[in-house]
């Protein structure tokens, strides 16, 4: 079993599609809607959580992306200059998911992408503009 986070995008004409439904009743995927936006006619984004076996989740993964929705894991969404942070530790304090920590031995900031769930507050946090995530 294997749980990761992923970002879907799609075009107004896929929003009307039951594909979580389908996830859960031909992948055996379970799923946990961590942040959406949906706007009827428009285009809409999702920050999923999929657990399940890896094979069920990359036939999922296949099957979401055959219906023009784009589904890409997280951490390639997620631009952080790292070799540039001075460690000041302002994000820790606004990143409430526990992704952003220090580490309190050596007081390097530590990224745990996986536990992100795309609030966005560490973007303006960053006194060096370090973040960029792509959501929309
Ligand atoms: S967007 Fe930034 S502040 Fe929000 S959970 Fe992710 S890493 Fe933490
Ligand atoms: S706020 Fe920016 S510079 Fe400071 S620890 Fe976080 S990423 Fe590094």
């Amino acid at each position: 079993m294997i749980k990761k986070r992923y970002i879907l995008n799609f075009p107004p004409e896929s929003g009307d599609k039951a594909f979580t439904y389908h996830l859960v009743k031909d992948y055996d995927i379970r799923i946990n809607i961590l942040k959406a936006e949906v706007f009827p006619g428009k285009r809409g984004s999702l920050l999923l959580e999929l657990q399940g076996k890896r094979n069920n989740i990359e036939n999922g993964v296949k099957y979401i992306q055959s219906h023009k929705i784009t589904c890409e894991p997280l951490d390639k969404r997620i631009h952080f200059k790292e070799e540039n942070c001075i460690d000041c530790g302002n994000c820790t304090a606004v990143c409430f998911a526990g992704a952003l920590t220090m580490n309190r031995e050596s007081w390097k900031l530590e990224f745990d992408k996986n536990k992100c769930v795309v609030c966005e507050l560490c973007i303006p946090a960053c006194p060096l503009n370090l973040f960029e995530i792509d959501f929309r």
